[in-house]
């Protein structure tokens, strides 16, 4: 089976944005792949996190995916500090990466700018980090959302440069960018994609949030004023509209252009109230499911050590052969 590896960080709770773009995609991939999921929580800490929410989110994450669909029997789901092989092949990888390559990352501009009193060498070298974390297992397909693709690429060009100064060590990955919903936006600025590190919590909506919450956040979301006003999809000229759109056809599976017929003549707020009515009961069963398992920590603690050792075994013949490649000396 092809094998798949992707992860999210726990710097803040899951959003839409991270169901659409990556979750429901992980799910759905878990039985014609080998699949490889991980809590990303050394990339977490590129930004200041504070320590205590940092280890909550973490073990949140972790039953979340679970409660997402993501099965433990199928799957290995860990959490990436717990496999110090990615550390130590991101330390390699970081030589093999050029200053300017990393400068190009817009990523790295978003959240310098964001994020201007911390802008540290960690979150410049971010995208090494992941392309170690995909590179150590072989991956061959990475199910992201488009704000990814870019440092997709660049772990090809480094596994590709590696692979030409030492022979056939790297996989050369490719993105698996799902059709619909790969690029959520922001709630209130939807030019901007949607970020559960988003100061302003009226930008996204979190997987365990309360429905009331959901649709207060719906209702509030920013449309236009088109006179009379018209639900199309138009990213240019009608970004929230759009953006609505996107997600109830990524929820529901109808296409973007069934819901546009569907709602002719129709008002924003009757969209909107649509929206959140599809996102909570989505979610219904998924903060269920998450409620109990998050209450579980014996369990919590056995898929994601099982997930870690399963990892690590893999992870360790990669970095072995990285490490002879390189010329270090066997221990
Ligand atoms: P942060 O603000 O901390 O960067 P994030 O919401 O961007 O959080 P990540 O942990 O960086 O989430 O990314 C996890 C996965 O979710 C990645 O595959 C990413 O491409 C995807 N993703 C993130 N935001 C969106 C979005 N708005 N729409 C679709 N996919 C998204
Ligand atoms: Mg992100």
């Amino acid at each position: 089976k092809p094998i798949v590896l992707s992860g999210a960080q726990p710097s803040g709770q899951l959003t839409i944005g991270n169901y659409l773009g990556a979750l429901r995609q992980w799910d759905l991939m878990q039985d014609a792949y080998d699949c490889l999921y991980c809590i990303v929580d050394l990339h977490a800490i590129t930004v200041r996190q504070d320590p205590a929410a940092l280890h909550s989110a973490s073990l949140d994450s972790l039953a979340l995916y679970l409660a997402c669909g993501i099965d433990p029997k199928r799957s290995a789901i860990f959490m990436q500090s717990h496999v110090p092989e990615h550390s130590q092949l991101a330390w390699v990888l970081n030589c093999y990466t050029q200053f300017g390559e990393l400068s190009r990352m817009t990523q790295f501009k978003d959240k310098s700018e964001r994020h201007n009193n911390n802008v540290n060498a960690g979150l410049f070298t971010y995208p090494v980090l992941m392309a170690a974390d995909i590179l150590l297992y072989q991956a061959n397909q990475i199910p992201v959302g488009h704000d990814q693709k870019q440092h997709l690429e660049l772990a090809r060009d480094v596994a590709t440069r590696f692979n030409s100064a030492h022979g056939q060590i790297f996989t050369v990955p490719e993105p698996y960018i799902p059709p619909v919903a790969a690029r959520v936006m922001s709630l209130q600025d939807p030019t901007k994609k949607m970020s559960k590190s988003d100061d302003n919590p009226w930008n996204f909506v979190g997987l365990l949030e309360d429905p009331k919450m959901i649709s207060k956040k719906f209702k509030k979301a920013i449309t236009d004023s088109e006179d009379p006003p018209r639900v199309r999809f138009d990213i240019d000229a009608k970004p929230g509209v759009a953006n609505l759109l996107s997600i109830l056809s990524g929820v529901t599976g109808k296409t973007v252009a069934a819901l546009e017929a569907e709602y002719e003549g129709k008002m924003y707020g009757h969209l909107k109230g649509d929206v959140a009515d599809a996102v909570i009961s989505l979610l219904e069963p998924v903060q269920k499911s998450f409620t109990e398992l998050r209450a579980d920590l014996p369990t919590l603690q056995s898929v994601m050590r099982t997930g870690a050792e399963k990892a690590r075994s893999r992870a360790a013949i990669t970095l072995a052969k990285v490490n002879d490649a390189v010329g270090f000396v066997a221990p």
